[in-house]
């Protein structure tokens, strides 16, 4: 297919794309190392593949987006990834984020509540040869079975922080979350390596909501 070029073209403009993310902020080179080697028009939809390289979040089908290249690189950096992290994501969605950390060298196990769209994406990441263990399940609950992780993010805006979660992540690790209805507030939820908590804040964004129990399509009122 076609969309799987990777052309000069495209490597420019995610030079172009990265430089941006950079000027905004973002210090970790090593989560824009990963984000000027990954073709994110891979991504989109091949209609759309004009709009890959834009700095904006985009829609991917089911109702959901891909998130803001800048939101993905400042997500990343909060979690301060090492090579060989074990990281829980929430919202596979495209699987771009899951693909970011990844190339970072991290062990990722994402969890997605879209029947449909955890099918396509698990199936394009298994063609890119990526190791990222996609699920079809409820983010509320985390992955008991392959806790404790280094490391959870969570991309889509929840209500509040899952107590599920905080109980999956090992001491000494960091969870990213965005809480909040219309509008999120970036949180940062640190586990010492004594148990205890600290929460703090890191700006406002906005990203689908995450909503509860698995949506297997066959139900149109839940098809979000
Ligand atoms: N990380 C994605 C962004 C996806 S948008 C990317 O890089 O493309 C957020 C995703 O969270 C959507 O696909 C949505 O279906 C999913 N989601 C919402 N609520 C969820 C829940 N409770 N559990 C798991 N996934 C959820």
């Amino acid at each position: 297919m076609s969309k799987f070029i990777d052309s000069f073209r495209h490597k420019g403009l995610r030079r172009k794309l990265v430089q941006e993310v950079r000027e905004k902020g973002i210090t970790d080179d090593s989560v824009l190392e990963a984000m000027e080697k990954l073709p994110r028009h891979y991504f989109l939809d091949s209609s759309f593949v004009e709009f890959a390289y834009q700095d904006k979040a985009f829609p991917i089908g089911s109702g959901q987006t891909i998130s803001q290249p800048y939101t993905v690189a400042f997500q990343t950096q909060l979690m301060r990834v090492e090579k060989g992290d074990k990281i829980l994501e929430i919202g596979t969605g495209s699987g771009y984020q899951a693909s970011v950390l990844h190339l970072m060298g991290a062990k990722v196990f994402s969890i997605e509540r879209q029947k449909e769209l955890f099918v396509k994406t698990k199936a394009f990441l298994e063609n890119l040869n990526y190791r990222v263990k996609v699920f079809f399940g409820d983010g509320y609950k985390g992955l008991p079975a392959f806790a404790p992780f280094d490391k959870i993010i969570v991309t889509c805006g929840a209500p509040f922080v899952p107590e599920m979660l905080v109980e999956q992540l090992k001491p000494g690790g960091i969870m990213i979350i965005p809480v909040g209805d219309d509008v999120q507030t970036m949180i940062s939820v640190e586990k010492n390596m004594d148990g205890s908590i600290v929460q703090k804040e890191h700006g406002a964004f906005r990203f689908v909501p995450m909503l509860e129990k698995k949506n297997d399509g066959k139900n149109n009122k839940l098809n979000y």
